[in-house]
């Protein structure tokens, strides 16, 4: 079982699976998380909800032929990741803040650093941090607001920059 664990490719620490987690968002859309330092990765394949599967799959089509290498790897099949901007386009026509994600050429997989998402968070920041404050905890909870930015994503239409 120790070999299945799937590692974050910035610290090293084992990610926490979406059959794993108490977090509906995160098991529906497939994504893993990162227990440190709150980055998100997310498989095509791993997800459970048709929407995100195929967002999924049309941003993968984003990275065969284009983006930049990386210094990370894939955390699903170790190949170099490739980074690219992303704009989405929101209900009022708008474009959100560009967001930097790392996508893997190979799989459909992709990392999303927390601080990425939370640029695009307003409400990130104000989280309780009057009880528990383990780096635990405190990713944990960053990472659920992070999967709620990204569902929200997940039905909007993206924008290659
Ligand atoms: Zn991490
Ligand atoms: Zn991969």
């Amino acid at each position: 079982m120790a070999d299945d664990n799937l590692h974050c490719p910035r610290d090293g620490t084992i990610l926490i699976s979406p059959e794993t987690t108490k977090h509906t968002a995160f098991s529906q859309h497939g994504i893993y998380h990162c227990p440190e330092c709150a980055g998100l990765a997310l498989h095509a394949k791993a997800a459970a909800s048709a929407i995100s599967a195929e967002k999924l799959e049309e941003l993968h089509d984003g990275f065969t032929d284009q983006g930049a290498p990386v210094e990370i790897l894939c955390p699903f099949c170790i190949a170099g990741m490739r980074v690219r901007d992303f704009a989405f386009r929101k209900l009022d026509g708008s474009l959100t803040e560009l967001i930097e994600i790392d996508g893997c050429p190979s799989c459909s997989s992709f990392w999303l650093d927390a601080s990425e998402l939370q640029r695009i968070s307003p409400t990130i920041e104000s989280y309780p941090s009057n009880q528990e404050t383990s780096t635990e905890k405190t990713a944990t909870s960053e990472a659920k607001t992070l999967s709620i930015v990204l569902e929200v994503l997940f039905h909007l239409p993206f924008v290659l920059i």
